[in-house]
Formats: structure tokens, C-alpha cells, sequence
């Protein structure tokens, strides 16, 4: 309750930065050529870390703007920086630009045919995340910015990120490795902003929250040892599938009994059981994969704990033994406390008050987390649904489709959070 009255003070409080910047003709030249990009971009995906083509047209578009450009940041990716005509604070502006193993099944004139390999298989490839419409609208807040140093008091770095869904196994990729490569220092950044498209909002609608947005993942290996013995006579081993039942109801005890899901939502899912050959054989060992996700890092901590205590517990308990090894995989992506009342009027100038709407938690993991996790960060979601439409098919599938209409609400939105941030 105090921190959603604080949060609305708050909102009073910097409304008065919401300021008009005289962008609308650049806003109307550039709308068309974001929805070429977007286009070409979405004929021609390409996968996590494999971003070569991509990259070259970002560089040359970037170049050609006379932006500074960085390429091969993180394998493929791109950094560009803009500096403004008066000197202060460093926004980052981020887009991912990788495409998925999914073969496109949209009837579109830029439909996508390309084929790939992907863990040794042919598959097609597919922007199915929209990440071909976050790689178009940086390229035009970058077109826009450029023609408008005067109004930048400060500098704008522009970061192309590549292998946001996850590198190939056996290689880094991402967010994580392009901070630890240093893409927020030299100069160091203030802020970051960033934006994902979503299939299932209407076109003209952002969708924001503060705190935590998207859920920090973690994958947990559990390893479960028994005691072989023949399937008729179980009193001479130790069953491992049995302690696999019994820690796998356990697990979701931490959940739906000590976690207090009203703040946060919270999830564990065992998702790959392994165990046994045949029918009548009471196998040795049995192996569990999961994911756990969390919105709060207080119950992260809860939760990661009782784990550890309870999986070797209950295996105690029914005679064998058990290890359990949990890996963080992607932070929380936190809304910054601070940065999020100041930027939501901005938001709210450039799509309408009514248009802007806090979602709920969601707990699909975001490698923005990373950036977040260095400086303060709002990230977004912006409407990509045609109006009006009844059906709209979820990200990473082969029906997923993003209306181009509600790109420059992107573009605008992207923009003026940059100007009004360096200008406070
Ligand atoms: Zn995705
Ligand atoms: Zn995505």
C-alpha cells in the first residue's frame, strides 16, 4: 500500500517533465522506412549468435547516420553511439535482434522461408518473437535522434543485442556477455530502455510494471539414488521413482504452502524425469530437470533454500539419498523503483493516458534482467495486435504475427523516454 501511494505521488510529481518535442515530421518520414526494415528483416531471419547479415545492415544504416558503430560486440552485435550537441547523462537503448528455429506458417508477401541448421537438424527460422520489429524501430529512433543533436543533452548508445532467446549450447551469448564485455561503460550508462512487441496487445497500447516484470529463471538438476532390486520385490532396494514422486509433491508444497503469492507469482516445474530401463527392474538412480521462476528476489532466496533442505530430507526419509544443484539463468527484469514513475508520463504523451496499462506479472524470463541488473532500466511492452482482431496467435509459433502499424508508437516511444530522461 505505501509503495503504490509513493508510486502515484511519484507520477504527480514528474508529470510536469512531459513536454512535446516538435518530432512529428520526422516521426511521418521515418514510418515508412522502419516498416521496410521490419520487413526485410523478417524475410530474412537469421538464429542466437548467427546475426551476420542482420548486423551489416544495422552497421550500414547506423553508418550511414554517422553514428560511431562498434560491431562483433557479443559475437554479432552491434553498439552505436550518438553524441548530442550539449554535454550530460548516457541512455541506453536496447533491441534484440535474434530469430528463432520456427518455420513460418503466415500467408504475407514477406513471409520467411529461410532454412538453417539448429543442433544438427534443418529447420526454418522465423522472427516469431518480434525481435525483427524491436531491430526496425531502434534503427528508426536512431534515424530520428541523429537528425536532432540539438535537442540530445547527453549521449544516446544504441545497443543491437544479439542471441536474446538463448545461445547454442557450448557458447556465450546475449545480454550477460555483452556487459561483461562492456557495452554499459565507456561511456558508462545512466539508464537503459527497452521495449518488447506483443502479438496479443492492440496496436497503440504499452503495457508496463514496476518492480518485477518478467521472472528471474533458474534450472535446478536433481539427482536421486537408490537401491536396484528386482520390480517384484521391492523390499530389497531402494525405489529412486518413488523419492521422485514423493520430492516432486514436495516442491510444490514450497509453492502453494510457504510462498506467499499474493506479493509474487512464483512457479516450479519439474519438466524431464529420467529413470529406469524396464518394466520389472526397480532402477539405481533417477534424474529431475526443472525451472523455477521468481519475481522477487527475497523469494528466490526462500525458495532455492528449502529446496536444498527438503530434496535430500524426503530422499532420507524413504531410504536413499539425493543432491539437488539449482543455476541461475536469467536475473528478474526490475522495473527500477526510482526511473519508472519519472519515465511512465512520457509513455503516457506519446500513446494516450488510457493507452498506457500496468500488466501483471509475467513469468517468462527477458536477458534484459542483465542490463537492469547494472543501472536502472524500464522495459515495456507495446501493442502489435490489428485492432480489433479476435484472433491473435502467442510468441514462438508458426501463426505468430505483429500488425506494422504499431511501430512507431515504438519509435516515438523510444525517442522521447531518451530526450525526457536526458533532460531531467
Ligand atoms: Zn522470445
Ligand atoms: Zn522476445
Amino acid at each position: 500500500m505505501y509503495k503504490t501511494l509513493t508510486f502515484a505521488l511519484l507520477l504527480l510529481g514528474f508529470s510536469t517533465w512531459a513536454q512535446d518535442h516538435n518530432l512529428k515530421k520526422d516521426y511521418s518520414s521515418v514510418e515508412n522506412k522502419v516498416i521496410e526494415w521490419r520487413r526485410d528483416i523478417h524475410q530474412n531471419p537469421e538464429l542466437s549468435n548467427r546475426e551476420f547479415k542482420t548486423a551489416e545492415k544495422i552497421a550500414k544504416h547506423l553508418k550511414s547516420l554517422g553514428i560511431e558503430v562498434q560491431t562483433g560486440v557479443a559475437h554479432t552485435g552491434v553498439v552505436g553511439l550518438l553524441k548530442g550537441n550539449q554535454p550530460g547523462k548516457v541512455v541506453a537503448l536496447r533491441a534484440d535482434i535474434d530469430a528463432l528455429p520456427v518455420t513460418e506458417r503466415n500467408d504475407l508477401p514477406y513471409k520467411s522461408t529461410v532454412k538453417s541448421t539448429f543442433l544438427g537438424e534443418e529447420v526454418g527460422v522465423m522472427h516469431a518473437c518480434g525481435h525483427d520489429t524491436h531491430t526496425a524501430i531502434l534503427m528508426g529512433v536512431a534515424e530520428v535522434l541523429s537528425k536532432n543533436k540539438d535537442k540530445i543533452k547527453g549521449t544516446v548508445k544504441f545497443i543491437f543485442q544479439p542471441a536474446e532467446e538463448g545461445a547454442p549450447p557450448g557458447e556465450e551469448g546475449g545480454a550477460l556477455l555483452m556487459v561483461k564485455e562492456g557495452v554499459l561503460s565507456n561511456p558508462d550508462v545512466d539508464a537503459i530502455f527497452g521495449l518488447h512487441i506483443n502479438s496479443q496487445t492492440p496496436v497503440g497500447t504499452i503495457k508496463y510494471k514496476p518492480g518485477g516484470s518478467m521472472a528471474a529463471a533458474q534450472r535446478f538438476v536433481i539427482n536421486v539414488k537408490g537401491k536396484q532390486t528386482h520390480g517384484s520385490q521391492p523390499w530389497g532396494g531402494v525405489d529412486p521413482i518413488l523419492i521422485s514422486a514423493k520430492i516432486i509433491d514436495g516442491l510444490q508444497t514450497i509453492i502453494s504452502r510457504e510462498t506467499e503469492l499474493t506479493n509474487e507469482a512464483a512457479v516450479i516445474t519439474v519438466g524431464k524425469i529420467t529413470s529406469g530401463v524396464r518394466f520389472n527392474i526397480i532402477p539405481e538412480s533417477a534424474e529431475l530437470i526443472g525451472t523455477i521462476r521468481t519475481l522477487d528476489y527475497d523469494m528466490q532466496k526462500h525458495i532455492n533454500r528449502r529446496m536444498e533442505e527438503m530434496v535430500p530430507a524426503i530422499a532420507k526419509a524413504y531410504g536413499g539419498e539425493a543432491t539437488i544443484d539449482i543455476k541461475s539463468s536469467t536475473s528478474i527484469t526490475f522495473n527500477d523503483l526510482a526511473l519508472t514513475p519519472k519515465m511512465v508520463p512520457t509513455l503516457q504523451r506519446v500513446a494516450g493516458t488510457e493507452n498506457v496499462v500496468v500488466h501483471k506479472a509475467i513469468t517468462g524470463a527477458e536477458d534484459f534482467s542483465y542490463f537492469q541488473e547494472k543501472v536502472p532500466g524500464l522495459y515495456f511492452f507495446l501493442g502489435g495486435m490489428t485492432p480489433g482482431n479476435t484472433e491473435s496467435f502467442p510468441h514462438h509459433t508458426p501463426d505468430f504475427k505483429i500488425d506494422d502499424s504499431g511501430l512507431l508508437l515504438g519509435v516515438k516511444a523510444m525517442t522521447e523516454l531518451t530526450l525526457d530522461y536526458l533532460n531531467m
